[in-house]
């Protein structure tokens, strides 16, 4: 298990929420995401850990565990747990993102939900190197940790799933996929971003019977090899999921947007055919869709949040920088449940 720090009181200062035990060590030079909205890149870091904080389950892989637990207890949910732990600078953060997801491995071994319910491991391979492709680096290290997650997660009986990021990864990370299916690891999943044009050849050169989670993708990428306009990127995610299904893929639709999800369920999946298990659907922890997932559970649709819990806000601002990239308007809802709660 990774050295956790201290901890006094958590969840005691209203406004440092259930975080005031993080270490707070966010540096300027460390907080340039490579392809944020200008804006969203200024606003002060203490803002967004404020404004960010529901989509974190909390500072602790314990506390991340107990947030599991309770949606599969409370909300018939699964779950699939992820270390925010980006923008690596030192050997050492790499080697400790490294113990963290091994020690991650032995938990979700060792919990105490049926073997059906445990969640699956998501990471990025940007958190085990402090060369990182994105910013010109050769990305050293990456392969080697999430072979060594992917063969302990194996042995343990744990899925995983490798995260996609910008563009400058994603040949890297098809390379992996393909390494990894080859020495047998098939239960490792992948991720594929409808906006990039290429991804309609690389879902036909996939590893065979690769789990597949398909999204429109977070990282702004240029016009010239991706689309820029969102329903299109999404209507490429109902035919990219036939073309899965129909090729024996178990597809992991990843989106909040419910007109998409129901198309895909009352569409695409009709006409692929294909019981409830092959696909799911997944949204990320803090995105507001309670109602509507559990519609979907009752119509028996297995349905699976994205859990990202964090121990450092130096490696957890860049996740929450594009959240709220993406979504402003939870800036709003924060405050508003800040005054509620008064
Ligand atoms: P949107 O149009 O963005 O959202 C639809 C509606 O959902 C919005 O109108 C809004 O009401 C609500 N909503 C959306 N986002 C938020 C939010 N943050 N807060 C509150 N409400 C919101 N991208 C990658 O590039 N690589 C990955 O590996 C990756 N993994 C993902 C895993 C999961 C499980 C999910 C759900 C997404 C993942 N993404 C990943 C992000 C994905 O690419 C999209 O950026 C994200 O899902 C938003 O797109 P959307 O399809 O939900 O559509």
């Amino acid at each position: 298990m990774p050295p956790q720090r201290g901890c006094t009181n958590p969840g005691s200062h209203r406004f440092a929420g259930p975080f005031g035990r993080l270490a707070f060590r966010d540096r300027a030079r460390h907080d340039r995401p490579p392809s944020v909205n200008p804006l969203v890149r200024v606003i002060p870091a203490f803002f967004v850990r404020l404004f960010a904080r529901p989509y974190v389950a909390g500072d602790s892989l314990a506390k991340a565990m107990e947030v599991v637990q309770r949606l599969h207890r409370e909300r018939d949910l699964l779950a699939t747990l992820d270390l925010l732990a980006e923008d690596i600078r030192t050997e050492e953060q790499a080697r400790s993102n490294l113990d963290t997801y091994l020690a991650m491995v032995d938990a979700v071994a060792a919990s105490s939900l049926p073997p059906a319910a445990r969640p699956t491991l998501s990471l990025k391979p940007s958190s085990y190197t402090n060369r990182p492709l994105h910013e010109g680096g050769d990305g050293t290290g990456s392969l080697a940790a999430i072979t060594a997650i992917a063969e302990r997660a194996r042995a343990k009986g744990v899925a995983i799933t490798v995260d996609m990021e910008g563009r400058q990864w994603t040949d890297f990370t098809l390379d992996a996929l393909h390494k990894l299916h080859a020495a047998g690891h098939t239960h490792v999943g992948c991720v594929l971003q409808t906006r990039l044009h290429r991804t309609e050849q690389d879902l036909k050169t996939l590893p065979k019977g690769i789990r597949v989670r398909l999204v429109i993708g977070i990282y702004r990428e240029p016009a010239e090899i991706a689309l820029v306009d969102k329903p299109a990127m999404k209507e490429r995610m109902l035919s990219f999921a036939e073309q899965l299904l129909r090729a024996g893929h178990y597809v992991e639709f990843g989106t909040h947007d419910d007109t998409y999800v129901r198309r895909f369920l009352g569409e695409v999946v009709p006409r692929t055919g294909v019981g409830k298990d092959r696909y799911e659907v997944q949204m990320l922890f803090g995105v507001p869709r309670e109602r509507f997932l559990a519609d979907l559970r009752r119509q028996g649709v297995t349905a699976r949040l994205y859990v990202p819990f964090a121990l450092s806000w130096s490696m957890a601002i860049q996740y929450l920088r594009r959240r709220l990239d993406e979504y402003p308007a939870m800036v709003w809802l924060v405050t508003k449940n800040l005054f509620a709660r008064r």
